[in-house]
Order: structure tokens, then C-alpha cells, then sequence
């Protein structure tokens, strides 16, 4: 199975076109030594030819121009997307399905809950339908494994993950299962194992479990401390408000992987906030102490 990181940043990017925090200033005036990431999304496939992307980013045009096989060029119009799968309903991950337009129909995976948010509070799969039949929604059932056509050896198994719905959505104030999801993909003629979750707000035993079973586990790496948008000044929700879990302290990120001794670890969805983009930081030096790994837009995994 072939994974190319297309974007590795969180919402808004890095650095984030408004923010002077130390980060994405230091980033600009370059007294600070880190790379520019686009927002999350991967593209996973069998073959290295059908690409199933999971998130559509509002990055999406450079992302693909930046990965020649997403044009493989065999056809007047032609993309190496075969289908798209949505971890969540969030802006970030979606709003690239608008610059898809172009190509529709695509064949788009995600669960009820997603489904309802982009068809009442952001409707893009209403709007679409104007652009030659829009998205087709095929719906993800909650823990039932299921294979995409194009890319036939791999197998997706959805986990529901705790989060909070977008601001836009219908049952913002009331989780339910499926707002946001994990997946496990299986490639069943390599045996490779990958665990992806940009979105975790908590691992239990049971996740823990499943993650124990993973060759790679691709993990959300938003944030340093719950806290950390405070201390940079920019803004007053914590990590956890927003359904991510931070990397330091008690009971943290780097705790949970640290039980995990066999497998790769990357972090990925990394806020522009966070202290690891900093490659001469002492929280890049302890990762690195750890062997865990920060995802940048160009890696790529084999498995
Ligand atoms: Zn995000
Ligand atoms: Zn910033």
C-alpha cells in the first residue's frame, strides 16, 4: 500500500495567512527552521495508480500538482482520484470537494452523520449536483469494514472516534457516533496495516488495542499542550474542546504511543501552533528521542 501525505498541517495551514504567532512569524522571517504544510489530507492506494483520497483540502490544486500521479494524464480530463473518503465534516477537510467540481461525479465515503452536515449546514453535496451529478455518497456503517472498487486490495475499516461536530452543523452541541472517524486500511495482498486518525480526542482500551495491531499509525498530532492555543495568544479553546488529544503531559499523545513500542509512529494534522514544527525545538528533540516521527507534505509510506 502506497500513503502520500498531501497535507500535514491542521486548519489553517502553515503558517496560517492571518497569524504572526512565534511559529508562523518565525516561519516568514525565517529565524525559524521548519517547513510549509498544506492542510490534511492523504491519498492511499494499491497500485500507486487509483488514488483514494481521505480529506479534501482546501489546498487540493496545489496538493495535486504536486504529486504527479494524481494527473496521470491518460485523457483529455483525467485524475488519479478514484474515490474520496471524509474522516469529519469539518472545513478543512471538505471544502476541497468545491475545487473537485470539474471531475464530478466522484464517488465520495462518508458516514450518516457527515452526510447530514454537508447536506444541511454546508451543503456541498446539494450544491454539487449542479456540476454533472455532484458527489455520489456511498455511506460508511460505523465498525463494517468495506473495499472501494478502484483500488480492490485494500480494505477500510471505519472507527468512530470522540469529537465535536463543526460550528455549522445541525447537532453541534450533541455528539453523536460518526461525526468524526478513524480508519484502519488494510492491504491484503501485503498484509500492511495502517491506523489513520487526524482527529483523536481519546484512546482507550479497545483503540489502544486496534492501534497495537497497526504497522503504521498516522496520528493526530494538533497540538503540543490541550492549552496551547492560550499560551501563543491566539485563541482560548483547548485541544481537547476540539476533539484532539495533545502530545504532552499526563495521559498524552506521546503516553499512548509510548505503548506502543513495534509500530512506526508519524504525527500528522499539525496546528501551526505546535512547538514540533520548530525542528530545533526541545519538543522535535524529544520526538525524535521517542522515534516519533512529524509528517510533512511529501512523505510517503510504504506498507
Ligand atoms: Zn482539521
Ligand atoms: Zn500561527
Amino acid at each position: 500500500m502506497f500513503v502520500q501525505i498531501l497535507g500535514s498541517a491542521a486548519g489553517g495551514g502553515f503558517p496560517q495567512w492571518n497569524c504572526n504567532c512565534a511559529n508562523c512569524a518565525g516561519f516568514r522571517n525565517g529565524s525559524l527552521r521548519a517547513t510549509a504544510r498544506t492542510q490534511s489530507s492523504i491519498a492511499i492506494s494499491d497500485d500507486g495508480v487509483n488514488w483514494v483520497l481521505c480529506n479534501a483540502s482546501p489546498d487540493i490544486r496545489a496538493q495535486l500538482q504536486s504529486f504527479a500521479p494524481m494527473q496521470p494524464g491518460r485523457a483529455l480530463r483525467d485524475t488519479g482520484i478514484s474515490a474520496i473518503i471524509l474522516m469529519d465534516s469539518q472545513i478543512d477537510h471538505t471544502t476541497g470537494l468545491l475545487s473537485l467540481r470539474e471531475g464530478c461525479p466522484h464517488q465520495v465515503w462518508c458516514t450518516d452523520m457527515v452526510h447530514e452536515d454537508l447536506t444541511t449546514g454546508f451543503p456541498l453535496f446539494t450544491m454539487l449536483t449542479h456540476w454533472n451529478g455532484g458527489l455520489s455518497w456511498n455511506r460508511i456503517e460505523l465498525d463494517r469494514s468495506f473495499t472501494i472498487l478502484a483500488c480492490p486490495s485494500l480494505r477500510f475499516t471505519p472507527l468512530p472516534l470522540r469529537s465535536a461536530a463543526p460550528p455549522y452543523s445541525p447537532h453541534r452541541f450533541d455528539p453523536h457516533p460518526g461525526d468524526n472517524i478513524g480508519l484502519i486500511v488494510e492491504d491484503l495482498n501485503t498484509g500492511g496495516k495502517l491506523f489513520y486518525a487526524p482527529g483523536l480526542g481519546k484512546v482507550d482500551a479497545p483503540l489502544l488495542e486496534i492501534m497495537a495491531g497497526s504497522d503504521c499509525l498516522l496520528v493526530d498530532g494538533t497540538m503540543w499542550d490541550d492549552d496551547e492555543m492560550q499560551r501563543r495568544g491566539v485563541g482560548t479553546r483547548t485541544g481537547r474542546e476540539m476533539g484532539h488529544l495533545a502530545q504532552s503531559g499526563p495521559g498524552g499523545m506521546l503516553e499512548v504511543l509510548e505503548q506502543l513500542p513495534k509500530q512506526r509512529k508519524v504525527l500528522i494534522h499539525i496546528n501551526n501552533t505546535n512547538p514540533i514544527l520548530d525542528e530545533d525545538s526541545p519538543e522535535r528533540a524529544e520526538l525524535a528521542r521517542r522515534k516519533v516521527e512529524v509528517a510533512y507534505d511529501g512523505m510517503s509510506i510504504v506498507l
